[in-house]
C-alpha cells in the first residue's frame, strides 16, 4: 500500500491531548515552575536600571548592597527552578510517549494480514523506530522551551512597553519584514521536511527489500542493480536534505538578523530622549537590554519551528498508523464459545481482493472430527478460505458458522484458541526450538512440550541435534530446513490443542512417507479434532475423511473420497 497523502497540520498537534490527558496535573506543575523561573530572569534587566538610576548616580551604597543581593538570589534561585522543570517535564515525555509506542504497537496487532502484505516493511518500521523516535526528541527538548520564550517574549515587551511606549514602537518597526520573511520559510520547510521523511522510508524499505530478498539478489547476481537504485534514492535523499539545511538556517537567521539591525534605531531614539532630559540612563540601559534579549526567544522560537515542523509531520505519520482501521473487529458483547462439535459451514461466501473476484459464493459444510483435506491448483484460493475460518479477513458477503453461529459474533480470542491455522510458509522466532513451540502456551511443561513435538514428527531431528529442543532456529528460523521449521510450528499448534487445526500446505516440504506419518500421527494426538489439510498432492488426499475442492472460486466437498482423490 503506499501511504496515503501525509497531511501535516498544526492541529495534528491537538490529537497528542489524548496521550497528555492522563498527565495534566504534572504537567500543569512542571509549567508553573517552568513559568517562575523565567519570571526571574525577566527582572534581571530591571535590576540594572535600578542599579544606575538609584544606587551608581545617586551614590547610595546601602542600595548597591541591596540590589546586588536582589540580583544574586534571582539568579541562583531561577537557575534552580529551570533545572527542576526542564527534569520534570522529560520524565513525564518519555512517560507519555511510552504510553504511545504501546498504543501503536497494540494497534499494530489489530491489523489484517492483508495491511501487512501491502504495506512497505521499510516505511512501516521507519514510523515505528525515527518517527516515534524524533517525537521524542523533539518534545523532549522543545515544547518546555517554546513555552518558557513566549513567557519571555511576552515579558520583555511588556517590560519595554511600562519603560516607554514610543521607544518601543521604534524597536518594532521592522517587525513585519521579520514575520514575513519568517513565514515564508517556514512554509518551504515544512514541505521540505515531510519529502525527507518519504525519501527516508524510500531508503528504508528498499533496504528491508533487498536484506529479507538477499538470496534472490545473490543468486540473481543482482547485487550491482540494487546498488544502483541505492545510490539513486540515497542521491534523492541527500539532495533533499541539503534544501531543508538552507530552508532551515534561512527561518532561524534571517529574521533574526533583521531584529538586530532595528536596535540602531533604538539607539538614535533613546539617545535623543536622554539628551532631552525625557529618559533616564539606567532606563535606556534595561530598555536595550530587554530588546537584545528579545531577539533570543523569537530566534529560538523560529529556529524551533524546524524541529516542530519535523515532529509535526512525524506525528501525522504515526497517526497514519493510527487510523487505518482494522478490518477484522470483535463485536461488542461477542459470544464465548467452546470447543467446535457440530460443523464450520460457508454460506454464499464470496471475497475479493483488489482484483478479480477470488471466491466466489462459497457454500460449505465439514462436519465437525473429520480428516478433510482441500484440494486445488496454486492460486485457487485455498489459503483465503483458511484465513476466512480464522477470521485474518472477513467475507465481502455470506457468512461462516461454528456450530450454526456467524464466527463474526464469536470473541475473537475463543475463535482463535479453538480455530487455529499454520501458515504455509510458518513464521519461527529468532530463540531456540523450546521458545518457538512453547510460544502458543507460556506454561507448558516438558512433557507437554515433547509428546507435541513427536506428534510432529521432530523427535528425529531432536534425537540428531546434540542441544535438543535447546537448538537455537537462527533469523526467522533459516538455520533450519523449510520441512523443520513447518514441523517446528506444527508442535507449536499442537501445543494448544485446538477443537479444529487448518495447516496450510503443510507437507510441501516433505516427501510422502514422512506426510503419511505426520497425518496419521495427528489423527492420534488430536482424537476429537476437526483436521483440515490444504494440499495439492492426492497422497494425503488418500486418507482423508472428505475431500473439498475450489475451482473458479466456486468450493464444492466430497465424502466419497476414493473417487476425488484419483479424479
Ligand atoms: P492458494 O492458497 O490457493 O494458492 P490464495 O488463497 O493464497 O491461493 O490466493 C488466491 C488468489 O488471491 C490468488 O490469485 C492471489 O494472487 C490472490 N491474493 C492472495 N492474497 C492477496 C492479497 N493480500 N492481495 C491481493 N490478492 C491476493
Ligand atoms: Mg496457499
Amino acid at each position: 500500500m503506499t501511504p496515503p497523502a501525509t497531511v501535516a497540520e498544526w492541529k495534528t498537534y491537538g490529537r497528542l491531548w489524548t496521550f497528555l490527558r492522563p498527565y495534566t496535573k504534572r504537567l500543569v506543575l512542571v509549567l508553573v515552575i517552568s513559568v517562575l523561573s523565567t519570571g526571574l530572569g525577566l527582572v534581571q534587566p530591571y535590576i540594572s536600571k535600578l542599579l544606575i538610576d538609584d544606587a551608581l548616580l545617586r551614590n547610595d551604597m546601602r542600595a548597591l548592597i541591596w540590589i546586588a543581593g536582589v540580583m544574586f538570589v534571582a539568579a541562583v534561585l531561577g537557575f534552580v527552578l529551570n533545572i527542576l522543570a526542564s527534569y520534570r517535564y522529560v520524565q513525564v515525555s518519555a512517560a507519555m510517549l511510552f504510553d504511545m509506542r504501546v498504543a501503536l504497537f497494540r494497534h499494530l496487532q489489530t491489523l489484517s494480514p492483508r495491511f501487512y502484505a501491502r504495506f512497505r516493511m521499510g516505511d512501516l518500521m521507519s514510523r515505528l523506530n525515527s518517527d516515534v523516535g524524533e517525537v521524542q526528541r523533539v518534545s523532549a527538548d522543545s515544547l518546555l522551551s517554546v513555552l518558557s520564550n513566549v513567557v519571555f517574549f511576552v515579558g520583555c515587551v511588556g517590560m519595554m512597553l511600562w519603560l516607554n511606549w514610543r521607544l518601543f514602537l521604534v524597536s518594532v518597526v521592522l517587525v513585519p519584514a521579520c514575520l514575513l520573511g519568517f513565514i515564508h520559510y517556514q512554509r518551504k520547510l515544512t514541505a521540505l521536511t515531510k519529502q525527507l521523511r518519504e525519501r527516508s522510508a524510500d531508503l528504508g524499505s528498499l533496504f528491508v527489500d533487498t536484506i529479507l530478498g538477499m538470496r534472490v539478489v545473490v543468486s540473481l547476481r543482482a547485487g550491482e542493480h540494487e546498488a544502483n537504485r541505492f545510490r539513486d534514492r540515497n542521491d534523492a535523499y541527500v539532495r533533499t536534505m541539503l534544501r531543508v539545511q538552507i530552508a532551515s538556517f534561512m527561518t532561524g537567521a534571517l529574521p533574526g538578523t533583521i531584529l538586530t539591525a532595528a536596535t540602531s534605531a533604538v539607539f538614535l531614539y533613546g539617545g535623543w530622549l536622554i539628551f532631552r532630559a525625557q529618559m533616564t540612563i539606567g532606563t535606556l540601559v534595561a530598555f536595550i537590554a530587554y530588546h537584545m534579549r528579545l531577539l533570543s526567544p523569537v530566534q529560538t522560537l523560529m529556529g524551533m519551528t524546524s524541529g516542530l515542523a519535523s515532529a509535526r509531520v512525524s506525528l501525522a505519520r504515526i497517526f497514519e498508523l493510527f487510523d487505518t482501521p482494522a478490518e477484522v473487529r470483535e463485536i461488542p458483547n461477542a459470544v464465548a464459545i467452546e470447543a467446535a462439535r457440530e460443523s464450520i459451514r460457508f454460506e454464499n461466501v464470496s471475497l475479493r481482493y483488489d482484483r478479480a473476484p477470488v471466491l466466489r459464493n462459497v457454500n460449505l459444510e465439514i462436519p465437525a472430527g473429520i480428516f478433510c483435506a482441500i484440494l486445488g491448483p496454486s492460486g485457487v484460493g485455498k489459503s483465503t478460505l483458511a484465513d476466512l475460518m480464522v477470521r485474518y479477513l472477513d467475507p465481502d458477503e455470506g457468512r461462516i458458522l461454528i456450530d450454526g453461529r456467524d464466527i463474526r459474533e464469536v470473541s475473537l480470542g475463543d475463535l482463535r484458541r479453538e480455530v487455529i491455522l499454520l501458515d504455509q510458509s510458518p513464521y519461527l522466532f529468532n530463540d531456540t526450538i523450546a521458545a518457538n513451540i512453547s510460544f502458543a502456551l507460556p506454561g507448558a511443561t516438558p512433557a507437554e512440550m515433547e509428546a507435541a513435538a513427536r506428534a510432529a514428527g521432530l523427535d528425529e531431528l531432536l534425537r540428531r541435534l546434540p542441544e535438543g529442543l535447546e537448538t537455537r532456529t537462527g533469523e526467522r528460523g533459516l538455520a533450519l530446513s523449510a520441512g523443520e521449521r513447518q514441523r517446528i510450528a506444527l508442535a507449536r499448534a499442537l501445543l494448544r490443542r485446538p477443537s479444529v487445526l487448518i495447516l496450510d500446505e503443510p507437507t510441501s516440504a516433505l516427501d510422502t512417507q514422512t506426510e503419511r506419518l505426520i497425518a496419521t500421527s495427528l489423527r492420534g494426538a488430536m482424537p476429537d479434532s476437526t483436521l483440515i489439510v490444504i494440499t495439492h498432492r492426492p497422497a494425503l488426499a488418500e486418507i482423508a475423511d472428505a475431500i473439498v475442492t475450489i475451482e473458479n472460486g466456486e468450493a464444492r466437498i466430497s465424502h466419497d473420497v476414493r473417487s476425488t482423490a484419483h479424479a
